[in-house]
């Protein structure tokens, strides 16, 4: 069992009342799931519909959290796969579990759903169904047709839900009204967990290699009335500080009120990563009272060439300055996230890149890079887009470690291999992920077990690579206006935010 005592936020239910016994997962450790709204949200879902009980996993326990339920008493799993190498950690679950991987060699029914799932091909064989998109409307519809005894001909066909062979299955868009009067607080040695607070989804932004970006447009804004409400909740339970979640915080228009709303209730607040050329005044004028040690900043790139190539155009100038302001309202260290390995990207642009890491850190604030590989995404304008080869991209991790002069934290390149393979692979790689999941997440045992079966893999370092989950999963984006912001890329060309004007990318029903 976790060794923390959790106070508040579970069910204490006798699972012989229910009809239907259902497993939230998290593949990963405790202390990761009750820092995923996701997972928590979907805790809250299932158990509000009637004759369910939802009781959570999590990797290294033999039963769940909540106590009473193991995995061979359910009837049903929810599994939430943020990233890639959750698909295998679940794997190895299943295995200690004793439940077979392959959907037609068990009883139990799986669904999954999450941002690593847009491209559901590669799981379409482990899986029993996928949901795209949020889950906040099919999860309770999904749960109550599976309580009535639903067949599975009749899930199969539910909305948003891909199972194998399904076509171009619509992105779900959830209303954002729903969120729930409680969450997990739990004892750590250093003290109790922060309460999760959404305040937007999606993002208006357009950066043309970001997977949520081009999924979850346009944002969706919660209302200051429904954020307000949640801020006094979580002060009613006992919480003592506030994570803001969101892909773009400060495009929110009443961001400053929500901060010092949290303030006003007594709360400490932490935020997500921060668009430098959106921190104003009044947000800097609320970190200082609220006294904020650490803020996290995502510049990408120091080259104005790269900039305008992924559609992000911070000057770099702009990005110091207020760095400056921050530091003088009392901020001490600046996380910052870098990418490398863009395939038009040259080594003077990295070197562009850690000057402006070494500018940063010679204001006087701790700064810390991490420091990713950029991995094409399915559904974004990069998809057709090759992975940088690893040496390349260590050679440009050392120029950056060099040349900056700070702690650099750069992801592995064998890791990010496997990323892409899963990112942009189709139904054959299901058979490869089963095996290679009972050895370690790592590109060489990947490929020794993809040569095995005879599978591919190397499609991730070709450029105009085929696109199968196009077929499985449509956004609504139009496919000509992704085209249409590569060929801007490589003409170094911008598209302006949704916050300045609308674009048409097909999304918003009542726009152009
Ligand atoms: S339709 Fe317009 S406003 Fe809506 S997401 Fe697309 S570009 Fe943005």
């Amino acid at each position: 069992m976790p060794l923390v005592k959790e106070e508040g936020g579970f069910y204490d239910r006798d699972p012989r009342e229910y009809d239907l016994k259902e497993g939230v997962v998290f593949p990963g450790p405790y202390r990761a799931s009750i820092n995923s709204l996701g997972h928590q949200l979907v805790y809250y879902l299932a158990n509000e519909v009637e004759g369910v009980i939802a009781e959570r996993f999590v990797s290294g326990l033999p039963r769940s959290v909540d106590g009473s339920l193991r995995p061979r008493d359910l009837d049903l799993m929810l599994v939430s796969i943020h990233y890639e190498g959750q698909i295998h950690t679940f794997l190895r679950m299943l295995h200690d579990w004793g439940v077979p991987a392959r959907k037609e060699e068990r009883g139990l029914q799986i669904i999954a759903g999450g941002p690593a799932l847009n491209n559901p091909l590669p799981v379409c064989g482990i899986f029993d169904g996928v949901v795209i998109g949020d889950g906040e409307e099919i999860i309770p519809r999904l749960l109550k047709m599976v309580v009535e005894g639903a067949s599975r001909e009749a899930i199969s066909s539910l909305d948003g839900l891909y199972v194998k062979g399904k076509r171009r299955v619509k992105f779900q868009r959830a209303s954002m009204e729903y969120l729930p009067e409680m969450q997990i607080m739990a004892h750590f040695p250093e003290g109790k967990n922060s309460f999760l607070l959404e305040v937007s989804r999606g993002c208006s932004q357009g950066c043309r290699f970001c997977l949520l970006g081009w999924t979850q447009r346009p944002r969706r804004d919660r209302s200051l009335r429904q954020i307000e409400e949640q801020i006094e909740i979580a002060a009613d339970l006992g919480f003592e500080k506030i994570y803001l979640i969101a892909s773009d915080l400060l495009s929110h228009p009443m961001i400053a009120d929500i901060m010092k709303k949290i303030l006003d209730e007594g709360l400490r607040l932490s935020t997500p990563s921060l668009r430098a050329d959106e921190v104003s005044d009044d947000v800097i004028e609320v970190l200082k009272m609220a006294r904020v040690r650490t803020i996290t900043i995502a510049p990408e790139t120091g080259s104005w060439r790269i900039k305008l190539a992924i559609n992000k155009p911070m000057e770099n100038g702009e990005i110091i300055d207020v760095a400056k302001d921050l530091k003088d309202a009392g901020i001490r260290k600046l996380k910052t996230y870098f990418i490398l390995g863009f395939p038009f990207e040259k080594q003077e642009d990295v070197k562009e890149s850690a000057k402006l890491a070494s500018d940063l850190s010679s204001i006087g604030l701790e700064v810390e890079a991490s420091v990713s590989q950029f991995i094409p995404k399915p559904h974004t304008p990069f998809q057709r887009l090759p992975l940088e080869r690893p040496e390349i991209y260590r050679e440009k991790v050392k120029i950056f470690e060099l040349l900056s002069g700070i702690r650099v934290k750069a992801t592995h390149p064998g890791r990010n291999f496997v990323q892409a393979v899963i990112s942009l692979g189709n139904e054959s790689l299901g058979d490869v992920l089963i095996s290679a999941s009972s050895g370690p997440y790592r590109a060489s045992h990947y490929r020794k077990i993809a040569m095995e079966k005879g599978v591919y893999l190397d499609y991730v370092y070709e450029k105009n690579r085929s696109l199968p989950w196009i077929r499985a999963v449509s956004t609504g984006v139009k496919r000509d206006y992704l085209e249409e912001e590569v060929r801007k890329s490589e003409r170094f060309e911008l598209t302006p935010s949704c916050n300045i004007t609308c674009t048409d990318c097909g999304i918003c029903p009542m726009r152009p």
